[in-house]
């Protein structure tokens, strides 16, 4: 018995591979302008709906192609308006996505894997290991999703997502090639259109990949810094053992001096009481970054139960944000939003086998014997 032919699924195809696709089939490359348009921006997920193709074609299509996006098991909105979809992935697997609406902006906050391998110690997805690479279908896929729970909708200033951040679970530079085939969906005018400067690459630091990057694509860069010496940088993120900080913010600048134009990067720093808030590491990294063209995101830790960490004092953010303000930066302190489902930066968990075993290694403080 000859086994199904595996379907290409064309969510996950960006414009150059789609027209291949098209070429591939024998058919005209500007099929896949149409093709596009009808996922991204009509949300279809049907070759019947696709009228501007005759019957023949959509039936050739259907033998070989697909339009699957992920499945949508939980979709709950906060009372602060933050959205968050559980979506899940395969058996046994899922991720969740968050939009988090700000006045006419909304911001999408996108997964790239399946929890993720760096085992940041502030980080719930980290703790829980690492299963799998998204595929590009799986990433844009939570755009999709996002984009298909406000239509009908006319293009224009209300539009719903206005800027996309990969900052929800996983390392994206880790997953490269599914990032920058989804991310050029993200930017493409026949798909979502959104501008370059409002897609957004977190990594915590990864530097062949800021490089390679480069080389591929303009998105803005934020770097998760969270520490002003390698010291401390060493105990929170462990890749710093690998790619120290002064590497990192060399990869940082030539990423910056490539781009067509003038840009900060964002750096993030998760501010943890006791660890890194006091008013020297502030004095500290307003020296680190001197000549570093950026803007500074300060993210009160958000507690998770396998955590021992605290929530810093207001009183010490705010201490830490007028010392940078005072040294000329820009910084803001970036309110939790969506905290009451669970929707919070580092709280984004999904459920997944972890192949690496690290959620086994880990025993949460309630539940260690004294
Ligand atoms: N892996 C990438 C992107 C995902 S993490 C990276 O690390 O940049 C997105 C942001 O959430 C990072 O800046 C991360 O440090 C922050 N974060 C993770 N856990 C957190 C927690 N418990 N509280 C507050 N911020 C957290
Ligand atoms: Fe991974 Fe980012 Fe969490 Fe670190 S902070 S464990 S890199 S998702």
């Amino acid at each position: 018995m000859s086994s199904p032919v595996e379907k290409t699924n064309l969510l996950g195809l960006p414009k150059a591979r789609l027209e291949a696709f098209f070429e591939s089939l024998g058919e005209k490359r500007f099929r896949a302008t149409q093709v596009l348009q009808w996922i991204h921006q009509r949300g279809a997920d049907d070759f019947d709906l696709m009228t501007n193709m005759s019957k023949s074609l959509r039936d050739k299509l259907k033998e070989v192609a697909e339009i699957r996006g992920p499945e949508v098991i939980y979709d709950e909105t906060s009372k602060d308006g933050t959205r968050k979809w559980v979506m899940r992935m395969d058996q046994g697997n899922s991720i969740e996505t968050v939009l988090i609406p700000d006045g006419q902006r909304g911001t999408l906050c996108v997964s790239s894997q399946i929890g993720c391998s760096l085992d940041c110690t502030f980080c719930s997805t980290g703790k829980r290991g690492f299963n799998r690479n998204l595929t590009s279908a799986e990433i844009i896929g939570q755009v999709w999703v996002a984009r298909k729970a406000f239509m009908p909708f006319e293009p224009g200033p209300e539009r719903p997502i206005t800027n996309v951040v990969m900052m929800g679970m996983g390392e994206p530079l880790l997953n490269f090639d599914n990032v920058v085939d989804a991310m050029n969906l993200m930017m493409e005018d026949l798909a979502y259109g959104i501008s370059k400067r409002r897609v957004t690459l977190s990594t915590s630091g990864v530097v062949p990949g800021i490089d390679k990057l480069g080389e591929v694509t303009d998105v803005s860069l934020a770097i998760s810094l969270h520490a002003p010496n390698d010291e401390l940088r060493n105990q929170l993120v462990p890749i710093n053992k690998k790619y120290p900080i002064a590497e990192l913010l060399a990869a940082t600048k030539r990423y910056m001096a490539r781009l067509p134009d003038k840009r900060k990067v964002t750096i993030e720093y998760t501010v943890i009481e006791g660890m890194n808030d006091k008013p020297e590491h502030a004095r500290e990294l307003t020296q680190l970054l001197r000549d570093i063209p950026c803007k500074i995101n300060l993210i009160p830790f958000n507690p998770f139960p396998e955590s021992d960490f605290k929530r810093p004092k207001l009183s010490a953010t705010r201490r830490f944000q007028t010392i940078l303000n005072e040294a000329g930066y820009v910084s803001t302190i970036r309110t939790t939003r969506g905290d009451d489902i669970d929707a919070a930066c580092g709280q984004l968990v999904g459920q997944f086998e972890d192949r690496t075993r690290r959620s086994q290694r880990y025993i949460p403080v309630h539940q260690m014997t004294p």
